[in-house]
């Protein structure tokens, strides 16, 4: 018991001390997530939040769900037809895991749509959406060539909170996004588009995923992420890291 008391207390103290966050990964497609967790955190990752996109990895959500990790659970649109009525038991899911801090990814896929059709998956993007508003929860979207229509539904539902995560749009979607007070969320890699989008809206409104495995390796890698928006902010990495963090736990209420 002492030994476990120990370990836990030195775990908060480092994170005391970090400053980045990575605000979209997927911690149940690594073998060792445990590993990956604790070395993230060593490397100064202090806040990781895991999506889960079916049922299973919903479920492995409330697993990994504790100590600076938080889970949001949904089905995403490539599981709307197979795992549609799962959609059902997100809200006794939640209440598992106090850990459990939004819906998501859910949203809408245009590169999918042989296996999944759009009337399906607008129809399990509204429906989770509903779920979220219920709970007072943000929501994180998957909106792949898919943005504007991703949008409109946002709009037409008054969503209040919403990550756009691994942003695709223009910097006049980033801005429209910005004026209902939704979040970009900025994935690994560099492109002209993404620092016109970096550029035109405030910091306040920007926060840094590593969608890892899938691109970035590990969550740690969030901190390239951050160092380029702060080259293009002009800003420092300390302070670019501290307010997206910042962002994070308010618009997460962690
Ligand atoms: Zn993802």
């Amino acid at each position: 018991m002492q030994g476990t008391a120990q370990a836990s207390t030195r775990l908060m103290r480092m994170e005391d001390a970090v400053a980045f966050s990575d605000a979209h990964c997927h911690l149940d497609l690594f073998d060792d997530a445990e590993k990956v967790i604790y070395d993230s955190r060593m490397r100064g990752v202090g806040i990781i939040i895991t999506a889960g996109s079916n049922a299973s990895s919903n479920v492995r959500m409330l697993e990994l769900a504790k100590e600076g990790v938080y889970g949001v659970v949904g089905i995403s649109p490539d599981f709307s037809g197979s795992n549609y009525e799962q959609i059902a038991e997100l809200m006794d899911l939640v209440k598992m895991n106090k850990n459990i801090i939004g819906i998501g990814e859910i949203g809408l896929d245009e590169t999918i749509l042989e296996a999944v059709g759009m009337e399906r998956q607008v129809d399990a993007f509204t429906k989770q959406i509903a779920v979220a508003k219920e709970l007072g929860f943000p929501v994180v979207v998957h909106a792949r060539k898919a943005i504007g229509k991703v949008m409109e539904i946002l709009e037409k539902e008054e969503v209040e909170r919403a990550v756009f995560h691994f942003f695709e749009g223009d910097e006049e979607m980033a801005k429209r996004a910005e004026r209902r007070g939704y979040i970009i969320s900025m994935p690994p890699g560099e492109s002209g588009r993404r620092k016109r989008v970096i550029k035109s809206i405030e910091l306040s409104s920007i926060v840094a995923e590593t969608d890892s495995p899938a691109v970035g390796k590990t969550p740690a890698d969030v901190v390239d992420v951050v160092n380029y928006i702060a080259t293009i902010k002009g800003l420092s990495l300390d302070e670019t890291a501290e307010r997206i963090t910042k962002t994070i736990k308010e618009y997460f209420y962690i």
